[in-house]
């Protein structure tokens, strides 16, 4: 599959590990928006939020277990924000779904 992000995962792109564990790989994102800006993905491949059923939820559930620990691996102590963008309107430009873990200072309170 053409996915640059499972590439990622199997190490033929290269990236910034700041987290993983067998389910979830965490990295910092290429273009940062904030002090701190990670991607979180599972390592099995969903195309979005949209893509999550009853069957491949578990992997979404897995990213979430682990935030906490990519959080305090990253130093965020006073809070973070998590944002998944999905579709057109979501400008979503990668399509294996993925979890903006942004920090490091406090966030602007609008985004839309
Ligand atoms: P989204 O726009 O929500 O699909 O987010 C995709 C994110 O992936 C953007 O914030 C990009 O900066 C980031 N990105 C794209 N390519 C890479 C890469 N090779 N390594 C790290 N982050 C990347
Ligand atoms: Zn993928």
């Amino acid at each position: 599959m053409d996915c640059l992000f499972c590439k990622i995962i199997a190490g033929e792109i290269p990236s910034t590990k700041v987290y993983e564990n067998e389910y979830v790989y965490a990295f910092r994102d290429i273009n940062p928006q904030a002090p701190v800006h990670v991607l979180v993905i599972p390592k099995t491949h969903i195309a979005s939020a949209d893509e999550v059923t009853p069957e491949n939820s578990a992997a979404v559930t897995h990213v979430f277990e682990a935030i906490p620990a990519v959080a305090k691996a990253c130093g965020l102590t006073n809070g973070y924000r998590v944002i998944t963008n999905v579709g057109e309107d979501g400008c979503q430009s990668v399509k294996h779904i993925h979890f903006h873990l942004l920090g490091g200072k406090q966030l602007p309170e609008t985004m839309a």
